[in-house]
């Protein structure tokens, strides 16, 4: 089996992936990434439960720096998160591309995917495992198909001995479709953390929790989840 590197945010897209990935490969490594954001703490105890639970190591690489050269809502606190209390605003393009904007962290997963490939070609991983998937890419271009294509033709040449390739599980999906398979393989429902804040509980209304909540809704399944939520 070849080996793999994921990188596992803690969120269902990452989580999801890496499930269907260990089919394929032997995931060597869990990368989480501590970039001062808000759910920070809830994103690596996350993680790290999950990484447990497949008795993948567990590694947070810590990039501080991340959070000082860019202003947004996802690491200054200060800044309002957009709100989705009503679900039916995520069908709102201009919506979520204002959410979009507020949250973007200045090349934040391509920053990620250049650092987990030099772990995956010191590691002789030949797979990056991502969660990128259908439903986000079509507000954040790091999320596309697109991008894992030519990211990858970009790593034969940053490395040399063992150039990893870029592959996410759930490319093709919705969050409804992973909700699907996430029941099918019968995950826990407490495993993940999909929240932009790092409360106690998930908010409820930032657009990640408000996508999550819509997913599980749509196969009625919401008060599975609900004790997870503020509101
Ligand atoms: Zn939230």
């Amino acid at each position: 089996m070849e080996r793999g590197v994921t990188l596992l945010s803690g969120g269902l897209d990452s989580c999801l992936s890496t499930a269907l990935a260990r089919d394929h490969h032997a995931i060597v490594l869990a990368l989480t990434f501590d970039y001062g954001q808000r759910a920070a703490g809830q994103e690596i105890r996350a993680a790290g439960k999950i990484a447990k639970f497949w008795r993948i190591k567990h590694q947070v690489v810590e990039l501080p720096w991340l959070k000082l050269i860019g202003e947004n809502a996802l690491t200054d606190s200060r800044r309002r998160l957009p709100q989705f209390r009503d679900l039916e605003k995520l069908k709102n393009k201009k919506e979520t591309e204002r959410s979009a904007e507020a949250v973007w962290v200045p090349n934040r997963n391509g920053v990620f995917l250049n650092i987990a490939a030099a772990f995956a070609e010191a590691l002789g991983a030949e797979w990056l495992i991502t969660g990128f998937n259908r439903e986000e890419a079509q507000t954040f271009p790091d999320n596309s198909s697109d991008y894992v294509t030519r990211l990858n033709r970009a790593l034969e040449l940053s490395t040399l001995l063992f150039p990893p390739k870029v592959k996410s599980y759930v490319q093709a999906m919705d969050k409804k479709e992973m909700v699907a398979k996430w029941i099918m393989l019968d995950l826990p429902f407490d495993f993940f953390w999909s929240c932009y804040e790092g409360g106690q509980k998930m908010c409820g209304v930032c657009e990640s929790c408000a996508r999550t909540k819509a997913a599980f809704q749509a196969h009625n399944l919401l008060e599975k989840i609900t004790d997870r939520f503020l509101q």
